[in-house]
């Protein structure tokens, strides 16, 4: 055996290590353990150069009987974890790793793991928990959408039920806004439930053959009503190579479609909205289409850019209170393109607009279209009725001074006026003064109390620069009511 003294002049530099460190021999007789050792085991030194190793490991050398089998190193993995027992044979988790010496000594180095391993335990048992509230939160959600989708729809039939039968235009007004908030409320709830299935991981596409055409019109449709509302020019383009039938989940094409459609239309105020729809890849089977979702609305800063595609992130508070919305929409948007075998991508600047643009895999139909070409162009045509809009009428109309359309139109424009100025859109607002300028020739009192609005609408966080372009537009409508 080696002299003690010896390899205790040769190890002193592992004195200074943090780690245990024990030396021993090939029968299992400990010659040397450094200070860490004496400290968590209790041991003299010298107590310790009397020990065999299966004393200190005592699961490893354990007989069958329980007394200790002699030393095999054979039976110590080289590297792993173990416990190392201490003198009043309590015992603590070690990670260790046994390496050879010259002349058959080796060298055990031993790190105490109960901390870390108490760690584990603890990050083991919250992410079991976060798992149970995680389940629970969507069985909860589950079992509250469908609870909520139930009256809504009843809702929604006994008002159109009435929308048959009554007449008076007040009424039929006041129908009509309780179907677009019943409409609202079912979106916001398939939201929901579609949001929680994703995150259960139970959310699946469909594959069915669907005409791309019929599908788009009634998409654009949809918007192309409420974008005539606002006044906005609406144009769309799709490719023509786009195959007629298409194998994939038309729906949920559709609800990406949507999602992108309606905050285009939400937040634009003046402007123009497109769609366009590119055939980027044809091989063999299937087809990649790539579109693109272009407004002039009130745009997305960059920092703003990369979190809208999280759940339930909306760029601001005052977006929710003035626009509504949970904040869901876009992260929905995002998970199915990628399940479409797509990604998503946002340009956007604050007041100039945004543009998203998506790609998606679908595969070529099976049916072959009857008339193929007629069936192309009638697509065609349907799509070309939306490129057009009374927002570019209006540009070539001129209106006549105090005609009742006039005075309807220079209001609408007003408030949009100060819809821009309240978000800070100047450059717009300018281009809104300018079109008033032009509608408003003599109308005096419309002027006052349009100025007395956007002394109203000023936002208390912008005030400086509110107040510089405020001064200047209300200069020049002061100098046509002089
Ligand atoms: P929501 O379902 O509430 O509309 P989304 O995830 O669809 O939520 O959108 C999140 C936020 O992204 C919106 O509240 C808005 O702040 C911003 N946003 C989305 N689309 C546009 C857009 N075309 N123009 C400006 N802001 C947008």
């Amino acid at each position: 055996m080696r002299d003690w003294k010896e390899i205790e002049r040769e190890a002193k530099i592992l004195e200074q290590v943090q780690d245990l460190v024990l030396v021993f021999d090939a029968k299992g007789n400990i010659c040397y353990g450094n200070e860490v050792c004496v400290k968590h085991l209790n041991y003299t030194k010298e107590e310790l150069s009397s020990k065999t190793m299966p004393v200190l490991f005592r699961q490893e050398f354990q007989g069958v009987s329980g007394e200790y089998a002699p030393f095999q190193l054979g039976r110590l993995p080289e590297k792993g974890e173990s416990a190392l027992y201490r003198k009043n044979s309590s015992c603590f988790a070690i990670s260790y790793e046994i390496t050879p010496l010259e002349e058959d000594y080796f060298v055990l180095t031993a790190r105490d793991i109960t901390f870390q391993n108490e760690m584990k335990y603890r990050i083991a048992q919250l992410q079991e928990q976060e798992e149970t509230n995680r389940r629970q939160r969507n069985e909860f959600t589950a079992n509250v959408t469908h609870e909520l989708r139930t009256p809504v729809n009843g809702i929604k039939g006994h008002v159109t039920n009435l929308l048959e039968t009554v007449t008076d235009p007040e009424q039929r007004k006041t129908l009509e806004i309780i179907l677009f908030c019943c409409d609202n409320m079912s979106s916001i709830i398939n939201n929901i439930l579609d949001f929680s299935k994703m995150e259960s991981g139970k959310f699946s596409l469909e594959e069915q053959e669907f005409d791309f055409y019929q599908m788009m019109d009634r998409i654009l449709s949809t918007h192309a009503v409420e974008i005539n509302k606002k006044d906005l020019h609406f144009s769309v383009y799709m490719d023509q190579k786009i195959p007629q039938f298409l194998l994939g989940d038309a729906l949920r094409l559709g609800q990406i479609l949507n999602n992108l459609l309606s905050n285009a239309v939400k937040f634009t105020l003046v402007g123009q909205i497109s769609v366009d729809v590119n055939l980027s890849r044809s091989a063999g089977e299937e087809v990649e289409l790539f579109f693109l979702v272009r407004d002039t609305g009130i745009g997305i800063s960059k920092e703003e850019q990369d979190r809208l595609f999280k759940s339930f992130q909306q760029v601001d508070a005052s977006i929710t209170r003035r626009f509504g919305g949970t904040g869901l929409g876009l992260s929905i948007t995002k998970q199915l393109v990628e399940m479409m075998g797509g990604s998503v991508h946002l340009e956007s600047e604050k007041g100039k607009g945004s543009c998203f643009s998506f790609s998606v895999r679908l595969k070529k139909g099976k049916t072959v279209p009857e008339g193929a070409k007629n069936a192309l162009e009638q697509a065609h045509s349907s799509y070309q009725k939306w490129s057009t809009s009374s927002y570019q009428e209006d540009q070539e109309n001129s209106f006549e001074f105090g005609s009742k359309s006039n005075r309807k139109e220079i209001k609408r424009r007003m408030d949009k006026l100060v819809l821009c100025i309240e978000l800070g859109s100047w450059d717009k607002a300018e281009t809104l003064a300018e079109t008033i300028k032009a509608l408003t020739k003599e109308s005096s009192e419309d002027l006052k109390r349009f100025i007395l609005r956007l002394e109203m609408g000023l936002r208390k966080e912008d005030h400086e620069k509110s107040m510089a372009a405020y001064t200047q537009l209300k200069a020049q409508l002061e100098a046509l009511l002089a």
